[in-house]
């Protein structure tokens, strides 16, 4: 995703501003539709039947008709995709969308002259309905653009956002196999031992970020100062979210080019962030910890890490059981939830083998891979398959 800024005239502005009002129109329908929906009851409609409902509401509605109907789908696609991750767990229930909070549409099969440059700093791009809008032409637009998104944020500025699925990174050809494990302490440690920290705000910024909130919870509903204090705060949150998606692009890029297989945890993040209650790396233990760790997980941008490596190393993610990942000795195999010393520190009371704990757990996952890639025959994993406890060590 690179993200433009959008340089629409008044009349365009006026035109994607219908575009956004459709898109909320719809995206809130649905989220009706789904808030009907109890267990047990006949299923909500699924993306396919919404289409179908909507066929019937553009007959009946001009309004909604006088829009596009590419904006009014995607939305509906946008809706069932967020569904889906919030039954895949790393996401939350798709809620109502209000006007002028996150605004924004999609357009999809993109053509390859409806995105050109102008001049230097020009470009300008064809959106339905509207014509031919400017853009700052700020960095290269990626080749091969499918769809892109527009969007309005809280200062009202709109940037355009083009997507193009990352071209697959040939796979080294090494036979090498790394364990990703999704840490806490790091937002990554690798089965090679190297720790991976995904970028959030620097110190100063936090501190500003915290002053701004404090001034916000003064600040007068609906005077100037809030809305100013508002827009300041959005930029810092837009700051921290540009350096992660960076980092997320660069991380699985130098994993798809140096490893054959990345075996990450076939991990519901919901389990970790959601219910502190217990999950299987850490049942029922730390639980007011890990309350205050849930943003921080989420904010390592965990889903995008892995939704991008599945891109880039396409066919080689291998997704493991992660059921004692973080309580298993990667060296003799015995599990033992003592031996986890502390969040960063595992010590096996076996073998002694100790070692930071998110890469004992990452060299566990590459294990478990190395199993499930040699079940389908597919590339072997340079590395013996755990040993289990020798009875010695385990009287020891
Ligand atoms: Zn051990």
């Amino acid at each position: 995703m690179s993200r433009y800024r959008l340089q629409p005239t008044p009349s365009q502005e006026m035109a994607l501003l219908d575009h956004c009002g459709h898109a909320r129109f719809v995206w809130n329908l649905a989220v009706e539709q789904h808030t009907h929906w109890r267990p047990g009851r006949k299923s909500a409609p699924g993306f396919a039947e919404q289409c179908r409902q909507l066929t019937q509401a553009r007959a009946e509605f001009a309004w909604l008709r006088a829009g596009s109907v590419i904006v009014q789908q995607q939305a509906l696609k946008d809706f069932a995709q967020a569904v889906a991750r919030f039954f895949a767990g790393t996401h939350r229930r798709p809620t109502w969308r209000r006007r002028g909070r996150g605004e924004g549409f999609r357009i999809v099969a993109v053509r390859a002259g409806d995105v050109r440059r102008l001049s230097r700093n020009v470009g300008e791009v064809k959106v339905p309905k509207v014509g031919w809008v400017r853009f700052r032409w700020s960095r290269p637009v990626p080749e091969g653009v499918k769809s892109y998104r527009i969007t309005r944020d809280a200062a009202g500025r709109r940037h355009v956002a083009f997507a193009a699925i990352p071209a697959p990174i040939p796979a080294p050809g090494t036979g090498e196999a790394v364990g990703v494990d999704r840490g806490v302490v790091v937002s990554a440690a690798l089965s090679t031992g190297q720790l991976l920290t995904a970028p959030g705000l620097r110190e100063a910024d936090k501190a500003r970020l915290r002053r701004l909130q404090r001034k916000l919870a003064r600040a007068r509903r609906g005077s100037a100062r809030r809305t100013r204090v508002r827009r300041a705060i959005a930029t810092l949150q837009a700051r921290a979210r540009d350096r992660r998606k960076d980092w997320v692009e660069k991380t699985s890029t130098d994993l798809a080019r140096r490893f054959d297989v990345v075996a990450v945890e076939d991990l519901k993040i919901r389990n970790m962030t959601r219910s502190a209650k217990g999950t299987l790396r850490m049942p029922g233990r730390n639980v007011a910890q890990k309350a205050g760790l849930n943003r921080s997980i989420l904010a390592s941008g965990w889903g995008q890490l892995v939704e991008r490596l599945e891109q880039k190393a396409r066919s080689r993610v291998v997704r493991v059981n992660p059921a004692y990942t973080g309580q298993r000795c990667s060296a003799c195999g015995i599990v033992d939830a003592k031996a986890r010393e502390s969040q960063a520190v595992f010590r096996c009371r076996s073998c002694g083998y100790a070692g930071n704990a998110d890469v004992n757990a990452a060299r566990n996952i590459k294990l478990a891979a190395g199993h499930a890639v040699t079940a389908r025959e597919g590339p072997r994993v340079a590395e013996p398959v755990h040993r289990e406890p020798q009875p010695v060590l385990l009287s020891a």
